[in-house]
């Protein structure tokens, strides 16, 4: 089998070839970690977007969308706590002189003990057969729970460290654990600074009158500045949410992994607002909720995880991570955020306007709480399209590249095959797309021998393939191949655009959360 990395290579190569994603300004270079959609790409994200909205928006009665600007008054960062604690610790190899994130230094370590875990679970599964019990070997094998504890001490003593803002603590821990530099092997290290992840612009034409203003982190605070006007004119009663997706920019110091860390990117996210004290249930109720979203894409249960998270933001009294099974491991693919009322909190004190909700039972205003859900697009679509490109082996020995894309995301849902490029079978073809495409994204496609067009459309990860032949034009029939099991059905022209529906169908699919 493949290593992960050789998996991933041909993710980020797959993407390129197939128009899903390409470096941005890449006739130039590039631009580090910036990247562009192309084609496919861009309607993948499209229906990862719609799919996200209308699971939050329009199937909760509660929850409206709104669409804030990127700019914001700078104040809105002051407030929000991004100027003084949007910071990621950063250290520098003096022999490379590559510049690493300190905590993601000591968090690739753990992630190399806790492989040492995974190794012996399968060592162990081996040994015992059928009478494994995963559960008991976890809780009693010696050396995994010595592995496991020293997980938990260096994280703790990291999150510790870095509550405290201990910058020195940060680099003894990773002196102490011996960390080397992944390109040069050296342990020759400068001290760990803070450094602020906004991008600051100007607003204004000449320079003395210009304001400094930064490119939002974060969607969030569009929602919180507007939480008053949306209340006000949508007579929202609590418990309501409000969802935005939108670009949010961040300066990241070690940007890689493709898509999975860029430094412009698209959050989807949604703040709840709800009485104080009720904190707790709802943010089990959002768990919940989002997992099922997850789920209902049906890309496998056992890729994803909750992490509940030791160390907490600034704003934060109870936080997790949904995380997914990426090429390179588990990582955040979504976060939920008990927020309190910190954010609208301090919006009141720095804009001096009241920021609060008059509860009719209780006869009585105060400053919402709030949960938040806020997931990334792009790290989203990376989830999708890494989980479903696969390399099959086929029964008469050849392989094919399939890209099993949950149909309802897929960017084209059909394609349309004549036989050959003549006898009529062209214009059959597309009287064919001129009906499906009030519906489905349709392309047409004749060149080359049709098993080499099939192969084309599985790498490309359209769901059907119609194929027109002779016979078509005497009785109006064609052949519907499934991408996935490969299996072809000879059906009546006038019911493809039913058999495509049932499978591409939104509503089919977000009923699976239920
Ligand atoms: P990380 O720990 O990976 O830096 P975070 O905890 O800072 O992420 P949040 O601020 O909670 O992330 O943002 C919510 C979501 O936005 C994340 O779960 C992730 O999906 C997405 N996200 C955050 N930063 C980036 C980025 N640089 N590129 C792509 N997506 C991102």
């Amino acid at each position: 089998m493949a290593n992960q990395e050789d998996i991933f290579k041909k993710v980020v190569s797959h993407a390129k070839e197939y128009g899903y994603v390409v470096q941005s300004s890449e006739i130039y270079d590039g631009l580090s970690a910036v990247y562009d959609y192309a084609q496919n790409g861009a309607e993948l994200k499209k229906n990862i977007r719609e799919y996200w909205w209308r699971a939050m928006v329009q199937l909760n009665g509660n929850i409206v969308g709104i669409d804030a600007a990127i700019f914001m008054h700078p104040t809105t960062w002051k407030a929000s706590g991004h100027v003084d604690a949007f910071n990621d610790p950063l250290i520098d190899n003096k022999d490379s002189k590559k510049r690493y994130r300190a905590d993601v230094l000591v968090e690739d370590h753990t992630a190399k003990i806790e492989a040492k875990i995974e190794k012996e679970v399968a060592k162990a599964a081996k040994r015992f057969g059928d009478a494994f019990d995963k559960e008991q070997f976890l809780a009693t094998s010696p050396r995994v729970v010595a592995y496991r504890e020293k997980i938990d001490t260096i994280l703790k003593r990291l999150g510790r460290s870095l509550e405290n803002e201990d910058l020195a603590d940060v680099k003894a821990l990773i002196e102490e654990l011996e960390i080397a530099c992944p390109l040069s092997g050296s342990k020759n290290w400068t001290d760990v600074k803070q450094f602020n992840l906004m991008f600051g612009t100007k607003l204004g034409a000449s320079a003395d009158s210009a304001m400094d203003l930064y490119l939002r982190p974060e969607t969030a605070q569009g929602i919180f500045v507007n939480f008053l006007n949306v209340q006000k004119t949508g007579r929202m009663k609590i418990p309501f949410g409000i969802a935005q997706t939108g670009k949010a920019f961040r300066n990241e110091i070690v940007a890689r992994q493709f898509i999975f860390r860029m430094r412009e990117f698209e959050q989807m996210e949604m703040q709840f607002f709800i009485k104080p004290g009720t904190q707790q249930q709802w943010y089990e109720t959002w768990k919940q909720n989002r997992m099922k979203w997850h789920l209902s894409l049906g890309m496998g249960n056992e890729n994803y995880r909750f992490h509940d998270h030791e160390k907490l933001a600034h704003y934060a009294d109870a936080a997790t991570d949904i995380e997914f099974k990426f090429p390179f491991g588990f990582k955040e693919l979504e976060g939920i955020h008990s927020r309190t009322d910190f954010d609208l909190g301090a919006h009141e004190k720095y804009s001096g306007k009241k920021l609060q909700y008059f509860d009719p039972e209780m006869n009585e205003s105060y400053v919402p709480y709030v949960i938040e859900t806020s997931i990334g697009l792009d790290r989203m679509f990376l989830a999708i399209f890494s989980h479903s490109l696969r390399e099959e082996e086929l029964e008469n020995g050849t392989t094919r590249t399939v890209l099993k894309l949950p149909a309802v995301l897929a960017p084209t849902k059909a394609a349309v095959l004549p036989l050959v490029k003549k006898d009529g079978l062209p214009e059959l073809a597309h009287q064919i797309i001129d009906a499906l495409k009030w519906d489905f994204n349709v392309i047409y496609d004749e060149k080359d021998a049709v098993g080499r067009r099939y192969r084309r459309q599985d790498a490309n990860g359209t769901p059907f393939c119609v194929t027109v032949d002779h016979q078509s034009l005497e009785d109006q029939t064609v052949t519907i191949r499934h991408r996935d099991n490969m299996e072809q059905q000879r059906v009546a022209i006038s019911e493809v655009g039913e058999i495509i529906a049932r499978e591409v169908d939104m509503k089919t699919w977000l009923m699976e959360m239920a």
